[in-house]
């Protein structure tokens, strides 16, 4: 019997419940009875509605879909989701910002996470996304800190300008991302109308061995759309939810938001004499270096019918590979790797894997590991070790990614190793790409920031960034922030 249909309301354990609009008293008007278990229950199931909100990408909405296979990519991996053109697989897809907790407006600037699980027939292989190809850091190592400075301050309660430009400002690397941040492309319209991009550089090998640096890009196919600062201002005020919305009603009416999906490839021979180091999550490949190969397309197509269950409790990590694909040395993803699996294993539990929306779809898992909070049973009397001699899952033998060469001593060295490995270039190209009404607003979005600093060495050590990434756009950031400051 389903919800929907009328029948008697039960206690968790199944009884009958007699009242629910009237607590079980001592005598009419008389102190409420401990015995009234329905009661002490609904209210005690109540305070545990809530897990740990995540602490980044807090705020998201989610959608199942389909990836489809458009183009023969066999010479470079030997996935098998991507084994033959035409191919379709099941996908779930969760958009995010980044900074808000989880009750915050969706029209906001801030990147949006664009983290999406494909339930291949080897098992779920997770890219967990934005819909920013860089990101503000390259080490894992200040990913705590940076963070620190972007959600609320330990005194005030509040997002501090100067926490966030202070760190920005020390943090030169961060230059390429915040111009993508504070350009028009910083508050998207909606969920349906941004790109996404796995961002990190990931491994593909195919059948003979052969490696290949690969990016993903999935080009929206909405065309982008964007709000202003003033435009986001009215519409996160009138509708917190507006992103959510949107993608919810499009796809009940039946308008399925659809992405073109591109890979950029480098041969593992380039990665060494590139110009620059192609691991770094600060760095786009420029497409004239490796033009973008169109493979397929992601729609999506159902929305969850339970966002607590669906939405909430959704697992995605990095680590999740698939025979045929794997990680790459980007600082950035060796972090992540180790953090999204012990983020969820904080937040929803070691045995999280195997909710509905987590567990793979087109596989199973089948492995030793057992119990454990929410342990449901499976895999019920078989061994639960091995190797063993009853049978069972044993390994493959066969790793999911080629082994890397690597030379030169351990140590937490900086030293760049690549001609062009510096911090300003591609911030100064992006820069030099936009329009004269971008620029405009892009300094106007800015300044108004940075004006809110208490520190004027903190101001003046942000625009000196952006100075270095080009002198024009330096030269406009500081006079508009003086202007403001007075
Ligand atoms: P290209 O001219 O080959 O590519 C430029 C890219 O910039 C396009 O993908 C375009 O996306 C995107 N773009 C256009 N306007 C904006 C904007 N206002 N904000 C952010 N992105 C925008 O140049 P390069 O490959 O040499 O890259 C130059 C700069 O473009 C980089 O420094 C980087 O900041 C930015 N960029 C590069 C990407 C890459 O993978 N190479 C991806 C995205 C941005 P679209 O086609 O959707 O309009």
């Amino acid at each position: 019997m389903t919800l929907q249909e009328p029948g008697p309301l039960t206690t968790e354990a199944g009884a009958p419940v007699a009242d629910n609009q009237n607590s079980e008293t001592a005598g009419a008007g008389g102190p409420v009875l401990v015995q009234d278990q329905s009661l002490l229950e609904k209210l005690a199931h109540f305070n545990r509605e809530r897990i740990p909100e995540r602490v980044v990408h807090a705020r998201g909405a989610g959608a199942y879909g389909t990836f489809t296979l458009t183009a023969d990519v066999s010479r470079w991996t030997r996935a098998r989701f991507l084994s033959e053109v035409g191919k379709r697989t099941e996908t779930f897809l969760r958009f995010s910002t980044v900074a808000g907790n989880l009750g915050s407006a969706d029209a906001v600037r801030d990147p949006r996470g664009f983290a999406l699980k494909f339930y291949t027939e080897d098992g779920n292989y997770d890219l967990v996304g934005n819909n920013t190809p860089v990101f503000f850091i390259k080490d894992a190592v200040k990913f705590p800190d940076f963070i620190h400075t972007q959600k609320r301050d330990p005194y005030t309660g509040s997002q501090e300008a100067d926490n966030v430009w202070d760190f920005w400002g020390l943090s030169p690397e961060s230059t390429h991302q915040v111009t993508w941040l504070f350009g028009d492309r910083g508050i998207p319209a909606s969920y349906r109308h941004l790109n996404g991009y796995g961002s990190h550089t990931y491994q593909w090998n195919n059948e003979a061995g052969e490696v290949f640096w690969v990016k993903y890009h999935f080009k929206t196919d909405q065309g982008i759309r964007n709000l202003t600062t003033e435009e986001a201002l009215q519409v996160s005020g009138m509708d917190p939810d507006s992103h959510q919305r949107d993608l919810r009603e499009a796809i009940e009416r039946g308008d399925f938001p659809s992405w073109t999906v591109q890979v950029q490839i480098m041969p593992a021979a380039d990665a060494a004499a590139y110009r620059f180091n192609p691991f770094d999550l600060t760095k786009v490949w420029p497409h004239a270096d490796y033009p973008p190969v169109e493979i397929g397309t992601l729609e999506l197509n159902r929305n969850p019918e339970n966002i607590f269950a669906e939405v909430e409790q959704s697992i995605f990590s990095p680590a999740h590979f698939v025979p045929g694909i794997g990680p790459s040395p980007d600082k950035m993803l060796q972090g992540r790797l180790f953090a999204y699996g012990d983020a969820h294993r904080y937040r929803v539990g070691v045995n999280g894997d195997h909710l509905p929306v987590n567990r793979p779809h087109a596989a199973e898992a089948r492995t030793y590991g057992r119990d454990g909070a929410l342990y449901d049973g499976r895999h019920g009397r078989a061994r639960n070790y091995e190797p063993n001699s009853f049978g069972g899952p044993a390994e493959t033998g066969r790793p999911l990614w080629q082994p890397l060469p690597v030379t030169g001593a351990t140590g937490a060295s900086q030293a760049p190793v690549h001609a062009e490995d510096d911090d300003f270039t591609q911030a100064g190209d992006l820069y030099r790409m936009l329009s004269e009404q971008e620029k405009a607003r892009l300094i106007a979005n800015l300044a108004g920031f940075i004006a809110k600093v208490s520190r004027t060495a903190i101001a003046e050590r942000a625009v000196a960034n952006f100075r270095r990434a080009d002198p024009d756009y330096g030269k406009r950031l500081e006079a508009a922030v003086q202007a403001l400051r007075g």
